[in-house]
């Protein structure tokens, strides 16, 4: 098995060396606003595919270009106008380069792409038309709705017969997991607009599918289920976050850990591969896409926060065929902690002041998130729009953005993932979003 594993990491850097090689450059990005139409254009040295889809609260158009760079043309950007709040750019890990519109209010995008000609190279271009107004009767008393708490289901892995993954010091999985999940209960429960609801509260036996109905019957718009992973070899350690998958797992690994989870269903005597079940699963897939985008967001921001306390094993979120993880419109993750079969990771999971570190990272990244995508009717969506407000620097000549950090007493990484930076650079007149201070 160490074998096959080795393979496929050795084909994956060649294929990432020559995606490198032949990336697509983005020379420039135009706006104009014409009649009601706002029109972005971007410039290309060459021929690409793109994929656009729109996300709501709120309301972007993301266009993700594959085997493409936007280098240089990150530092100038244009400024936005028409139905454009802001632009955002981004290279991403996976080769593809990401465009971010920020909408002042919802459009209907549509993208094509343009062939060189009348002195033009390659063209991708993306025209977003107003939507017609809404009838006014449709629109709810925003006052009303602001008092809502976000709900975060915490699903603490396996429980009851079940137990997981076991430490060679003889940790278990389901006990570990489920006072990390305490822990990060408490600390959501101390937050402003959130509240928090566990699918297990004690040593009980739930079958896969009834974790998420739980949580979909609390209403959740989060579920996170904490696990702590084991392997063969005992030297793989870090902490993973993985989120579903509907086109298969991203490496192997996964693909291993997704078979090993998904048969705690088994252990209840109920096989996964009934026809209901298939059924199910397909029709979940086929509406996921919307929350899947989500779950890697907020899968990033859990890493960005786990990498500072302890090893991540992968820098990017991982994508499996969990069972536990299908839900049709709640973002979902599904984070392994640990490896509990490390002796180093086992010891860790083992201390309170390690578990409670881990339930505070969760607990960041889960902030960050819905401060970044907060669900309109919400305290938060409230808070964050204050926040907003107050909290917004503009960049003058010599700022940088680990000043910035600690002027505002946030970490550059949050400073980094709430603006959607994928370096350190910024540039003069920029305007950056000022995360909510920690609270460590
Ligand atoms: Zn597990």
């Amino acid at each position: 098995m160490r074998g096959l594993r080795m393979t496929v990491g050795c084909c994956a850097l060649l294929l990432a060396g020559a995606l490198a090689a032949q990336s697509v450059q983005v020379k420039d990005v135009r706006i104009a606003h014409t009649g009601e139409r706002t029109r972005v254009v971007m410039d290309l040295d060459g021929d690409t595919t793109h994929n656009l889809f729109t996300l709501a609260n709120p309301n972007r158009v993301v266009v993700d270009l594959s085997a493409t760079r936007f280098a240089g043309t990150r530092a100038r950007l244009p400024a936005a106008i028409g139905l454009v709040g802001n632009i955002r750019v981004a290279d991403r890990e996976n080769g593809s380069a990401r465009l971010v519109l920020d909408l002042d209010e919802a459009a209907r995008p549509k993208s094509f792409a343009l062939q060189p000609g009348a002195g033009f190279g390659h063209r991708l271009v993306v025209d977003l038309y107003p939507l017609d107004a809404a009838p006014a009767a449709v629109k709810t008393s925003p006052r009303q709705a602001q008092s809502r708490d976000l709900v975060v289901a915490i699903d603490a892995g396996h429980g009851g017969k079940d137990p997981g993954a076991r430490g060679r010091g003889g940790l278990l999985e389901k006990d570990v997991v489920l006072r990390i999940s305490k822990r990060l209960a408490q600390l959501i429960e101390d937050e402003p607009g959130m509240r928090p609801y566990l699918t297990r509260s004690g040593d009980s036996f739930l079958k896969l599918g009834e974790r998420m109905r739980r949580a979909q019957n609390a209403g959740a718009d989060l579920f996170i289920s904490i696990h702590a992973d084991a392997f063969s070899d005992r030297r793989v350690r870090g902490a993973s976050v993985y989120v579903l998958s509907n086109k298969g797992a991203s490496d192997e690994a996964a693909k291993l850990l997704a078979e090993r989870e998904n048969q705690a269903d088994l252990v209840g005597g109920v096989s996964l591969n009934d026809k209901d079940d298939t059924l199910a699963a397909v029709l979940v897939d086929l509406s996921q896409n919307a929350s899947l985008e989500a779950s890697i967001e907020v899968g990033d921001l859990l890493i960005d926060e786990l990498g500072r306390i302890g090893k991540v094993r992968k820098p990017t979120v991982q994508k499996a065929g969990f069972k536990v993880l299908k839900s049709p419109d709640i973002p979902s993750v599904l984070i392994e902690t640990a490896f509990i079969s490390n002796p180093h990771d086992e010891s860790n999971l083992q201390s309170v002041q390690y578990q409670q570190r881990l339930a505070r990272a969760m607990h960041n990244g889960i902030r960050d998130y819905f401060y970044a995508n907060p669900p309109e009717g919400t305290r938060i969506a409230a808070l964050a729009k204050q926040q907003r407000s107050e909290r917004e620097h503009v960049i003058r000549r010599g700022d940088t953005l680990s000043e910035i950090a600690q002027r505002y007493n946030v970490s550059v990484s949050s400073l980094r993932a709430t603006n959607r930076l994928s370096s350190s650079r910024i540039r003069i007149g920029q305007v950056l979003r000022i995360p909510p201070t920690r609270g460590i």
